[in-house]
């Protein structure tokens, strides 16, 4: 069996149950598909099985690169890179369904460029993406739970996410120490309009910054105390940021953008 790289997340999926019910997620025949991080190509045969369309594949560790060209030849485009450097919107002409079983350490880095960079129209129609279940638990957080933050209110702009299952450390080798989870990402219809995501970036890095402080010092700093915004908004500056649903931080984003002009 090929040793594992540590520092680039390699925790490949053994179980074929698992791998199953990941490509069964949704009907993958004739669709574009890309994988992010193929590895040793165990989820990679199941999805060509299934015969996609076009299928492309990224992969940044060289010597799987090489491998996983001789095992599938031209069956699938095997791009050797960092997903991270990648545009992968210029990739097809049309929707895409992305699967990965990400590296750990890069996860939400992935899916927050993903989100950042969307423009009205998106290049993929799903994300069917493996996470440590803690960080999972962090997307789908509600307000006014402790887990509900920045990352819950970025992904949850555009994207509708559910969560289709935990997954046991024994589905990988070599077995992680944590569980995973696997959530499943589609576009929203209607969604606030905000110019510029970054600003969303900064609005949410600011509130939580010291999310047990009061909303007070926050608000202060970007909005200068408008007493027309907390109204509209209906805020209470004694409440604590994850207090404030997801709404309320987009419609906060729109009103930074008016007054930045
Ligand atoms: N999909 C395979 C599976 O389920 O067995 C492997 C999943 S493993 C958790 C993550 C994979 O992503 C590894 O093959 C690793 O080399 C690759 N990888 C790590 N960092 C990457 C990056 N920045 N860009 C592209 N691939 C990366």
């Amino acid at each position: 069996m090929i040793k594992a790289k540590k520092s680039l997340g390699q925790n490949f999926l053994i179980d074929k149950n698992v791998i199953k019910k990941i490509v069964n997620t949704v009907n993958i025949e004739k669709k574009n598909v890309l994988e992010i991080g193929p590895g040793t190509g165990n989820l990679t045969s199941y999805i060509l099985e299934k015969k996609p369309k076009k299928f492309f594949a990224i992969e940044k560790d060289n010597e799987l690169a090489i491998k996983l060209k001789n095992k599938f030849k031209n069956q699938i485009n095997i791009i050797n890179n960092d997903v991270l450097k990648i545009d992968e919107t210029k990739l097809f002409e049309d929707d895409v369904i992305v699967f990965g079983n990400l590296p750990y350490n890069i996860s939400t880095e992935i899916l927050n460029k993903w989100i950042i960079n969307l423009k009205d129209n998106f290049w993929f129609e799903s994300l069917i993406l493996m996470f440590q279940k803690e960080v999972a638990n962090r997307i789908i957080a509600d307000f006014n739970t402790s887990n509900y933050g920045r990352l819950s209110i970025i992904c949850n702009w555009k994207l509708n996410i559910k969560k289709l299952c935990d997954i046991k450390p024994s589905a990988f080798y070599p077995k992680p120490k944590i569980e995973s989870t696997l959530l499943f990402f589609y576009p929203k219809k209607n969604f606030i309009k905000i110019n510029d995501p970054k600003n969303l970036e900064k609005i949410t890095r600011i509130f939580f910054n010291q999310r047990r402080r009061m909303l007070k010092k926050p608000f202060n700093q970007l909005f200068n105390g408008n007493q027309n915004i907390l109204n509209n908004l209906n805020i209470d500056l004694n409440l604590r940021p994850q207090n404030l649903s997801l709404d309320t931080y987009y419609r906060l984003t729109c009103e930074y953008e008016k007054l930045i002009g």
